[in-house]
């Protein structure tokens, strides 16, 4: 019910939990997707700058024209909100359609937006759907506009846009290699600031689990550190 923040999931008899992120307990799991997306930076401008070197933009808006309008300005304040509201949009939408009522919100201590679905578990592959929609569809939309509008401040806070969405997913991309690392009958709980992967016992859940963690040992696979 909407007063309840920690909703439980009703986890099916048999799966023990295997694995739980929590972003907000591990600074150094958060510096370390900082510098992830620090590294996704480079290829992201290059895939953005792309388009508009071809069209010739870069001289024109970039070099020659180092004065914005107002309305370039706006475009681009506008391309920064729209793209972070569109980016957890999809991922609520993509949440929807696995059957999971999405909640959103922003949690300013890891200066993140986020779309959650409390309680609600997602087969594995469901979760990775979720996960990696924004990025599979919102980068690749971006990238086809910035060919498409005229030279100006619009390609410009697309591509602004492009890149903070490319970026923005470094953590999308964490979770999924996350629970890639659990078997596909997995369930996972999409939480605020991590997930919990549960697997059933049946299958061997715990040793699944570690099996695929040989080189992982003293990472930042930890629930506390
Ligand atoms: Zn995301």
């Amino acid at each position: 019910m909407p007063r309840m923040t920690t909703s439980e999931p009703n986890v099916p008899p048999g799966f023990v939990e295997a694995y739980r992120l929590r972003l907000s307990a591990s600074s150094r799991l958060v510096v370390g997707l900082n510098v992830g997306a620090i590294v996704l930076l480079a290829p992201a401008i290059a895939l953005f700058i792309w388009p508009a070197a071809a069209r010739g933009f870069l001289a024109r808006d970039l070099v020659f024209t180092l004065t914005l309008t107002l309305a370039d300005g706006l475009a681009l304040i506008a391309g920064t909100v729209g793209v972070v509201v569109a980016h957890e949009a999809v991922h609520g939408l993509v949440m929807t359609f696995f059957g999971a009522r999405p909640r959103y919100g922003i949690k300013w201590e890891l200066m993140a937006a986020y779309a959650t679905a409390p309680g609600h578990l997602f087969a594995r592959d469901s979760f990775i759907a979720v996960a990696l929609a924004p990025l599979a569809l919102l980068t690749p939309l971006l990238w086809i506009l910035v060919w498409m509008v005229p030279s100006g401040g619009l390609w410009m806070a697309l591509a602004l846009a492009g890149i903070l969405n490319t970026v923005g997913a470094v953590g999308d991309l964490y979770m999924t290699w996350q629970a890639l690392k659990h078997p596909a009958s997995a369930l996972v709980l999409d939480e605020e600031d991590g997930m919990r992967v549960y697997v059933g016992e049946a299958a061997g859940g715990r040793h699944q689990a570690s099996e695929t963690l040989p080189r992982e040992a003293g990472s930042f696979d930890g629930p506390d550190t």
